[in-house]
């Protein structure tokens, strides 16, 4: 006869009945599988349900039966942690390691922040009278990243190399990057996607869309500066980008939507809302252990269900596992910039980090993003982490 036992969580905890998020654990020895988070246990699902689409080391092959099941298993979930649960489906948090979540299939970054496009277009624009390109209020911006690049909370980043070729420097020169730096962000998982030739609509978005989770684009200022024209970002970004391992369901995050910002001029028709929702999570952006940024994801100016909708809407396919990220969240506020390149003003105006002027990124540092949102019933909901320390890099130009 194995044992019960009836689970409590306090309260205030952030991962309450109200949030349950989904990831993958391994207790020592096992292989990884599917869990929720309940306060500080970790719950195996195919234990507790006895379902083994949760025997699994990704979410994908849940995400992939679709929106009415996720709502079913929420449910399930809910009721059963109600009752006393089988004791091996209980780990404790510190004794398990906590993997990637989803076999991340595409990715794309956009780019949403209306305060971050206007700080970035100051910064690199600074004759244009208008700090916004002409497209940015009539499409959500983006790129294609790097899929594999892809990393769990938790691992290292390389410092990474490649060309730069600053303004009075005569030809490029290769080498580790002088200019690293973050960008807070989240990222949506697509749980379904659509086939080639259709396209989501932005109001049906919102049953594709599995979750959220915290994101850091890590971004090489000098590696992007000289590379981006005309296509974009490529290695300046390609080399690594660090998401959290819980994956906040979207439907914990009803009580967070609020409107997104009045969009005007009027959008396409295939941007359209009745009203667009954007999510009041509060990020934080700790460096070393000091807070030197709490970005506000409300300010928003566009919707994710937007954004799914401009990926999808030319027929390209998207499929369970895809990831797309919101860009960096910036608020009006100083204190509520996202990156650091706008933070200290292209560098010129650092930030006191324990007691040291900093601007960009050195070896050793260590980037904690956070986050918090209302929950159902008057609670808060957390993301849990998204961190990662920088290591050197050890790559010359042979
Ligand atoms: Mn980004």
């Amino acid at each position: 006869m194995s044992s019960s036992i009836r689970l409590t969580v306090p309260a205030d905890s952030l991962f309450g009945p109200t949030n349950l998020p989904y990831g993958v654990y391994s207790a020592p020895g096992r292989a990884p599988r599917v869990a929720v988070r309940y306060g500080d246990h970790v719950i195996d699902l195919a234990v507790l349900l006895g379902d083994d689409v949760f025997a699994r080391p990704s979410l994908n092959a849940f995400m992939a039966q679709g929106h009415a099941r996720w709502v079913e298993v929420r449910a399930e979930i809910t009721e059963r942690l109600r009752r006393p649960v089988p004791a091996e489906a209980v780990h404790d948090l510190d004794a398990v390691t906590l993997h990637l979540p989803i076999e991340v299939a595409d990715y794309v970054d956009f780019y949403a922040s209306e305060h971050h496009a206007s700080n970035l277009g100051r910064l690199f624009r600074p004759d244009n009278p208008d700090p916004l390109t002409p497209n940015w209020k009539h499409l959500p911006v983006g790129y294609h990243g790097r899929a594999a690049s892809v990393v769990v909370s938790g691992t290292d980043i390389i410092r990474p190399a490649g060309q730069r070729k600053g303004p009075h420097d005569a030809a490029p020169v290769f080498g580790p990057s002088t200019r690293l730096d973050i960008e807070a962000e989240l990222g949506f998982v697509l749980g379904t996607g659509n086939a080639m030739g259709e396209s989501i609509r932005a109001e049906d978005a919102e049953r594709h869309i599995f979750g959220a989770v915290l994101f850091n684009d890590w971004s090489a200022r000098d590696i992007q500066a000289w590379e981006y024209v005309p296509l974009g970002p490529n290695l300046g970004k390609s080399f690594a980008s660090t998401i959290s391992p819980w994956v906040v369901p979207l439907l914990a995050l009803h009580a967070a939507r609020v409107p997104t910002p009045v969009q005007v001029p009027a959008v396409l028709p295939y941007l359209r809302m009745e009203q667009p929702w954007g999510l009041d999570v509060d990020l934080t952006v700790a460096w070393n252990g000091q807070v030197v940024s709490r970005p506000p994801y409300a300010a928003m100016y566009w919707s994710p269900a937007q954004m799914l909708a401009h990926q999808t809407v030319g027929g390209a396919p998207s499929r369970t596992g895809d990831l797309f990220a919101s860009g960096t969240v910036s608020g009006p506020g100083k204190e509520q910039r996202g990156a650091f390149i706008e933070l200290t003003w292209g560098g010129t105006d650092p930030v006191t980090v324990n007691g040291r002027q900093r601007t960009f990124l050195e070896d050793g540092d260590e980037i904690v993003l956070t986050a918090t949102a209302p929950g159902a019933d008057g609670t808060r909901i957390g993301f849990g982490e998204a961190r990662g320390r920088i290591i050197g890099c050890e790559r010359r130009e042979a």
